[in-house]
């Protein structure tokens, strides 16, 4: 038997970031955070938004500049400078660190920023299959943005031998704690200033980060049950974090994950929503209907730890 389990990759290196729960259920739950009319489009393709919410974490394997852009490595600029020296804007940041440098530690919210521009062209041109592919998109790199662990060298915590941490985190917890949170977040409002709000909430990220490491190595070394369990996932028994273990850590966040969960949410709407309005609000009951999705996009996911 222990032949048997040592044959199966750990639970928690099969998993994307945030897991697919967790971007299934932020592209999903921002939509019923819109206002007419615009809800009524994204509920019409609400099926594509959950569906495709993965699609950048399985594009890290086919397109080489595709990995950087789910993270930014605050903690390697942090090393010399405060965190609110980073420069905002792209230009402005590739001029102050060399554009190798940035893309090395990640261009996340950078990246982001740029998918919001595009998608507000896609509405303006009415661009029904860019508008929905461009929002799936858009949906992934602000969850991944809320994610603290996406803020650091130290990702999955193998620096200082918490291995697994990253999808601890952003995966098992929510999968096992998410049926008892609230994703209640208000109706999504225009955001002034894109850039602005996009690093305002990876600068949350960040103040979450030593929370996230600090308390699970706390936990290691006072925690008297088991750490780890096998589950069987329909594949086989996979090593993942005993329930126990898991529940402890949760109490320690105190909501942490939820509020991360919550803050994604109510950006992803806000998001759509300004990208709309800043399109001119068009009526999208005219646009052309969608053509069938390019299912050369749809590749079975392979997952590496940096996601
Ligand atoms: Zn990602």
């Amino acid at each position: 038997m222990r032949l048997r389990i040592l044959l199966f990759i750990p639970f928690f290196l099969l998993l994307t970031a945030w897991g697919f729960f967790g971007h299934r259920t932020i592209n999903n739950t921002a939509i019923y955070a819109l206002p007419e009319p615009l809800i009524h489009f994204y509920k019409a393709h609400a099926n594509y938004l959950t569906e495709h919410s993965v699609d950048a974490d399985k594009r890290r394997h086919m397109v080489e500049e595709e990995p950087v852009r789910h993270y930014l490595d605050a903690d390697y600029y942090e090393q010399a400078l405060p965190l609110d020296t980073i420069p905002h804007y792209w230009n402005q940041a590739i001029q102050c660190f060399s554009e190798d440098t940035i893309k090395a530690y990640g261009i996340g919210p950078w990246h982001l920023e740029k998918q919001v521009y595009f998608l507000q062209k896609a509405f303006s041109e009415k661009d029904i299959a860019r508008i929905l592919k461009l929002s799936a998109d858009v949906g992934h790199y602000t969850a991944d943005l809320h994610v603290p662990l996406h803020t650091s060298l130290n990702y999955n915590g193998q620096l200082t031998n918490q291995v697994g941490i990253h999808a601890f985190w952003e995966s098992r917890l929510p999968e096992l704690f998410a049926e008892d949170y609230s994703f209640f977040v208000g109706k999504a409002e225009y955001i002034p200033n894109i850039n602005k709000a996009i690093w305002t909430a990876f600068e949350a990220s960040v103040a979450a980060r030593d929370s996230v490491l600090r308390f699970e190595k706390q936990l290691d070394s006072t925690f008297k049950g088991e750490k780890y369990a096998f589950e069987d996932r329909g594949k086989g028994l996979v090593k993942t974090y005993s329930k126990a273990y898991s529940k402890a850590y949760h109490e320690m966040l105190s909501g942490q994950v939820e509020r991360r969960m919550q803050a994604a949410i109510k950006l992803l709407a806000d998001l759509w929503y300004t990208a709309w309005v800043n399109a001119g609000s068009p009526d999208l009951g005219e646009a052309p209907k969608l053509a069938p999705p390019d299912s050369s996009e749809l590749v079975s996911p392979k997952l590496g730890d940096h996601d």
